[in-house]
């Protein structure tokens, strides 16, 4: 009789019997819906449907490619092709991004050896990977890299790690010590979506990183006079300031590009110079640029 009366008290304070019942199943189906989406996204690693794209990275100056950023997609077997922001927020929430960016990275990793191997590219062609902030502070992340660098310590020099200051910010201790052995293996770190956190200039005094990207909400406002363009301005003043160098994204129409080869911006990249592509078109790009 007791309990009955406890759990009576109980489910009227949830607002009665029914309330309580919509409340947890509504619990039960989000958390079944994250777990079937998570399964789904377990198996397509499995199944190889997860694919990189690349989107080049130009000279303002000579036009020339001079890299190239890998950007993950999922060919999913009934809805086509998805972006990441179908299914990022999920990898993350889950942890399966921490294998996503394992299995892109070995992808950029092969593809550059590849390049190289076919002499396609210089030197001084890099390719860039995204990486979660959850990569990052696992200790794996730094174990794959190792063992990458073991096996081809020559090109690790040609291979930008991309990071968001939101992600390092959080645990700068942590991530100065990553970033510092990480670099020691000859990678290249770059901040992404650079001046869109609360930190940037702290990010910048005290990890020790080599290329900014400019983030695309500058760039879009970029014609001159504008708020953007002394922003844009002033963070490639401390870029020089810092011997960084700066990459613009999101460059989208030929006044954009004007400004940025103006204010001294040496790389960009956007849909105006080229949309992501698959590798086989990257390859045919570089062939044009440098007919053997
Ligand atoms: P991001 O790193 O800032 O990448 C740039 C995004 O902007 C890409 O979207 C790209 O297709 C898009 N973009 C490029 N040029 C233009 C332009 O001129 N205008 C506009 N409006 N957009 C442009 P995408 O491929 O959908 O990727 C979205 C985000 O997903 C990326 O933003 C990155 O944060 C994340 N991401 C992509 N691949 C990976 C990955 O392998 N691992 C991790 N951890 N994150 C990834
Ligand atoms: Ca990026
Ligand atoms: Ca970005
Ligand atoms: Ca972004």
């Amino acid at each position: 009789l007791v309990r009955n009366a406890d759990t009576a008290m109980y489910q009227a304070k949830r607002g009665g019997r029914d309330n309580h019942c919509t409340y947890k199943d509504s619990m039960t189906s989000e958390a079944y819906n994250l777990m079937s989406k998570s399964s789904g996204l377990k198996q397509a690693l499995q199944n190889n449907e997860l694919f990189v794209q690349y989107q080049p990275q130009y000279n303002s100056f000579t036009g020339d490619v001079y890299g190239a950023e890998a950007l993950v997609r999922w060919n999913h077997p009934s809805k086509g092709i998805l972006l990441p922001g179908d299914f990022l927020d999920i990898a993350e929430q889950t942890g399966i991004i921490v294998d996503i960016d394992d299995y892109v990275f070995d992808i950029v990793f092969n593809d550059l050896q590849e390049l190289k191997q076919q002499g396609l590219v210089s030197n001084d062609f890099s390719l860039s990977v995204n990486v979660s902030g959850r990569k990052l502070l696992s200790e794996n992340l730094l174990e794959h890299l190792k063992i990458c660098h073991e096996q081809a310590p020559d090109i690790t020099s040609q291979i930008t790690l991309e990071l968001t200051e939101r992600d390092m910010i959080t645990k700068l201790e942590k991530c100065r010590n990553f970033i510092d052995q990480i670099k020691k293996l000859g990678f290249k770190i770059a901040i992404d979506d650079f001046g869109t956190g609360y930190s940037s200039l702290a990010t910048l005094k005290h990890l020790p990183i080599d290329i900014l990207k400019l983030d695309r909400s500058f760039v879009s406002g970029l014609s001159s006079a504008t708020v953007d363009y002394v922003i844009i301005d002033s963070i490639l003043t401390i870029a020089r300031g810092l011997h960084l160098s700066a990459i613009a994204e999101g460059v989208e129409t030929p006044q954009q590009l004007e400004a940025l080869k103006t204010l001294g911006c040496q790389t960009v990249q956007g849909y105006l110079l080229s949309y992501p592509i698959n590798l086989d078109e990257l390859i045919k790009l570089l062939i044009k640029q440098s007919p053997p």
